[in-house]
């Protein structure tokens, strides 16, 4: 392994060989020496399962970092756990961008898959009709917790031709073998290295001993299906190895190569899947290949709820929609979903929801408060200093396995000595834009300073008012909403103007309104302010 330092002051002189080797897969730009920026210069060592240590992660062919995230199974609305998954391949997007890495993010939607089949059929409508309000919900729900979309989104049902022609270049190789029934499966015992991610010693594996389900436990690892014959009433494509539907592991092959080519660097997803559905990646791609198939893979450890497994029998299974509806801000879902790095195991509690909430508004009203007060020209050696620190510790910490709880930490520091400096008036003009730097790196990460919050919500309650959900709706967030921006606004003037005229009574009725309905008011010097409790 390389020795390269995670952090290098700006405009150091660094090998240029260092960096590239690194970050280019290799390859050198014949200069003895690069001048690099102080991001740029940064390496992302993120955990592999495959290799069970720290890897730096880099584009293999020095152009953009190639990465496979499996996508949702689009047969109800995502839960927190999902989306605690795909916010934390949203972090590592991020990260990467701020460190100037490109990124080319591949994300399957599997729409055709047991669950689905089955939820269409008791719905009695195709599948076809089945998923697209799950995906558009899908969608409707990243934006909420501003997840970013991925380069290429690729639907299952959309890829059935690649997923063909891999399986018959599997049937060529010897790998895959055909049943009675005209169902495909692929031989384990073709591939010795299966369980090389998982490390799972599979060596007692029954030869010929096959399971048709697209998801199984380890102790029945056995041949498993790529293409399943058709049955009546479920959807089926009529194709040159039979009439059937594709097993889910095959979908994911398929369209990862499709998109980033046999051999790319880094393929993500939630710790379930490590076995066996990317251990079935694995062993059909290269296979097929006969080359690695992702160099890297990151696996997010599962949510738990008040210590459980979440689960729909437990009573403790969340949707975005359940919290957003509870009264919960998308942001403060996106902080305490994050907040919490990815490769430990997360126990959701509402406690931690108030706590994320709280943590968003101190962030925000800190944020406002740089902005909008004025400070005294010049320049505190010791803020200066302060700033620079919490921003080193900052992309030190992401850096490192993308550690965001270490790396929220740096910046709470920052907001409690920043905050009293303001209030011993040692803060000046110039700390507080170095200050206001160092929000800017960490929101590009966090994203949760700006307010995006009102219209997550009110999406979430027009769709339960649209789908016979009202009585999810918590009351105060009814009576909160019943109050949109410029309703507020109007009121606020009408207390000003109450105020003007010495009208007090009617200036704090207007007031007491607010409040019941949680908008603070807060008069400034600069005039009012005001926000939703
Ligand atoms: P699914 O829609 O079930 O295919 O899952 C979508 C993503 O969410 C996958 O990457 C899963 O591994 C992940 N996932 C499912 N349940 C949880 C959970 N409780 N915590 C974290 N990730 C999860
Ligand atoms: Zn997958």
């Amino acid at each position: 392994m390389l020795s390269v330092p995670n952090w290098l002051s700006k405009g150091a002189l660094v090998p240029a060989a260092t960096i590239e080797k690194v970050r280019r897969g290799g390859r050198n730009s014949g200069l003895p020496y690069a001048k690099c920026s102080m991001r740029e210069a940064m390496i992302l060592r993120l955990f592999n399962t495959l290799t069970g240590q720290l890897d730096p992660l880099a584009p293999s062919d020095g152009k953009a970092l190639r990465m496979y995230a499996c996508g949702p199974t689009v047969y109800d609305y995502g839960h927190i756990g999902n989306f605690r998954t795909f916010l934390h391949i949203d972090v590592l997007r991020r990260f990467l961008g701020l460190i100037g890495v490109s990124v080319r993010h591949v994300m399957n939607i599997t729409d055709v898959d047991d669950k689905i089949i089955r939820n269409a059929a008791s719905a009695g409508i195709p599948i076809s009709q089945y998923t697209p309000p799950f995906v558009e919900a899908f969608f409707q729900d990243l934006d909420a917790l501003r997840v970013q979309h991925p380069e290429q989104i690729a639907r299952a049902t959309e890829h059935i031709p690649q997923m063909v022609e891999l399986i018959e270049r599997l049937a060529q190789a010897g790998a895959a073998y055909k049943t009675d029934d005209g169902s495909w499966y692929f031989r384990l015992k073709s591939f010795p290295e299966y369980g090389k991610l998982s490390k799972k010693d599979l060596a007692g594996i029954a030869d010929g001993a096959r399971v048709d389900l697209d998801e199984y436990e380890k102790d029945s690892a056995r041949d498993f299906a790529l293409w399943k014959a058709a049955k009546p009433g479920e959807a089926s494509w009529e194709t040159s190895i039979g009439r059937g539907r594709p097993g889910w592991h095959i979908e994911c092959s398929a369209m990862a190569m499709e998109y980033l080519g046999d051999s790319f660097d880094l393929h993500a997803g939630g710790e379930d899947l490590m076995f066996p559905h990317h251990e079935n990646e694995i062993a059909q791609s290269e296979t097929a290949t006969h080359k690695p198939f992702a160099r890297h893979w990151m696996h997010v450890r599962f949510l738990l709820v008040d210590g459980r497994k979440m689960a729909k029998s437990e009573g403790n299974f969340y949707t975005l929609r359940d919290l957003l509806l509870k009264g919960y801000r998308a942001s403060a879902i996106r902080m305490a979903l994050i907040s919490v790095p990815y490769r430990h195991q997360l126990n959701f509690t509402f406690d931690g929801l108030a706590e994320a909430t709280k943590a968003v508004e101190r962030l925000r009203t800190f944020d406002e408060r740089l902005r909008s007060n004025s400070f005294a020209a010049g320049e505190n050696p010791a803020l200066q200093a302060l700033a620079k620190e919490a921003q080193n510790e900052f992309m030190e910490a992401l850096a490192n396995d993308l550690n965001t709880a270490d790396a929220r930490a740096a910046i709470f520091e920052l907001v409690r000595a920043a905050n009293t400096a303001i209030d011993d008036g040692r803060l000046l003009s110039a700390d507080r834009d170095a200050i206001l730097s160092v929000l800017k790196d960490f929101d590009a990460v966090f994203d949760v300073l700006e307010d995006h919050d009102d219209e997550p919500t009110r999406r979430a309650i027009e769709w339960a008012q649209g789908s016979g959900r009202e009585a999810a709706i918590a009351p105060e967030l009814l009576a909160r909403e019943s109050l949109d921006h410029e309703a507020v606004e109007a009121l606020i003037a009408e207390r000003i103007e109450a105020k003007k005229r010495r009208n007090f009574s009617r200036a704090d009725q207007i007031r007491n309104e607010l409040a019941e309905k949680g908008v603070i008011l807060e008069d400034t010097k600069d005039g009012v302010r005001w926000k939703r409790k």
